[in-house]
């Protein structure tokens, strides 16, 4: 562990010390890291003997609603949150815009402490917990309750195990390294169900998700020499799927598992002028920096960003982006 590491694990405990009342944030729409980061988070403070409120703009997918106290993540957009706070935990989010609207909550001079894995990370809070070499936040988490000292039982080790999961697609991504193995034998020792946790996360199809997967495939579309795969789904796909945001998770790896492929998008219509595009890659290509360069951000093969501009001017920036950025390139076997 680098002195820089140690310092950050040492403020952050301390951090955790120093307040008794936290909101406990991930970012907008969250995925399986973010919400069992939150949740990991929620055990830690609750052995401290502290007090919390778990928050996030936009709904908890049900894929993790298996996860304990997952019933008591606020979805502040439906719900809003009545009062203000002076100490916030930000999980994975690499800037503070992530958090969306529950940013309100916040008081001016609120203390964050900010614990993430993505290299695009601001440094946004007043203590930064930042390590990009971890392969999810769950796996950042995870470092913090040894520092602090709170040991490992089945819920913590589950809410840890299923964020590493999830991160890494089943231990499938090059995010995947022995210390990331070696957490999650750990956390099984602790008491997951690793077959059940894989279950919940990987295996369950919902029939919405099929059905929007139906719709979703054949807007398939190939650029740059075959190196781009795109797939778009429109306000008009999610409705008649009768889909919900959760069941879009995953559907990127359609476009950027076919063969050939360097960079897979995957591009949402989330309002008539605003656009989600989620980008996958293969290696060498790095998508972290052309998120960024719209505005958003994530790790080197699996970034986003939101584009304010109706869909076909989304799709028109980005392929041309991308066309530059893969023109003669040969993908590493
Ligand atoms: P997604 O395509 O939404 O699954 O996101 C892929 C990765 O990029 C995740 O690690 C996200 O946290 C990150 N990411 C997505 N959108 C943004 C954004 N607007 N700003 C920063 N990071 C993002
Ligand atoms: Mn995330
Ligand atoms: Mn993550």
């Amino acid at each position: 562990m680098t002195n820089e590491l140690a310092r950050a694990l040492t403020d952050a405990v301390r951090f955790l010390h120093d307040h008794d009342d936290f909101l406990v944030v991930a970012h907008t729409n969250p995925d399986g890291d973010a919400t069992a980061s939150v949740l990991a988070m929620a055990c830690i403070l609750e052995r401290l003997g502290k007090r919390y409120t778990l928050a996030n703009e936009g709904e908890t997918p049900r894929r993790y609603a298996f996860l304990p106290r997952a019933d008591r993540i606020v979805n502040h957009g439906r719900h809003p949150l009545g009062r203000t706070y002076t100490a916030a935990i930000a999980l994975d989010c690499a800037d503070l815009e992530r958090i969306g609207d529950v940013r309100n909550v916040l008081a001016p001079n609120a203390a964050v402490l900010n614990i993430d894995h993505h290299v695009t990370n601001t440094r946004y809070g007043s203590v930064n917990l930042v390590v990009p070499q971890d392969a999810a936040t769950a796996q950042v988490v995870y470092r913090l309750a040894q520092a602090a000292g709170v040991a490992l039982d089945a819920e913590l080790a589950t809410c840890l195990y299923a964020g590493i999961l999830s991160d890494t697609g089943g231990f499938r991504y090059a995010n995947t390294t022995a210390e990331a193995l070696r957490v999650a034998g750990e956390l099984v020792a602790a008491g997951v169900r690793p077959d059940v946790v894989a279950e919940r996360i990987l295996e369950l199809l919902t029939e919405p998700q099929l059905r929007l997967l139906q719709r979703v495939l054949p807007s398939l579309e190939r650029y740059g020499d075959g190196r781009i795969a795109c797939l778009t789904v429109t306000l008009e796909d999610v409705a008649a799927a009768q889909a919900t945001r959760g069941d879009l998770e995953g559907l990127v790896a359609y476009a950027r598992n076919l063969e050939g492929v360097a960079v897979g998008v995957l591009f949402r219509e989330d309002a008539p002028d605003a656009v989600k595009v989620s980008l996958r890659a293969r290696e060498p290509v790095d998508v972290a920096r052309i998120a960024q360069e719209f505005g958003g951000g994530g790790h080197v093969r699996a970034a986003g960003c939101t584009l304010r501009v109706p869909l076909d001017e989304a799709k028109r920036r980005v392929i041309a982006r991308l066309e530059r950025e893969t023109e003669g390139l040969s993908l590493v076997p």
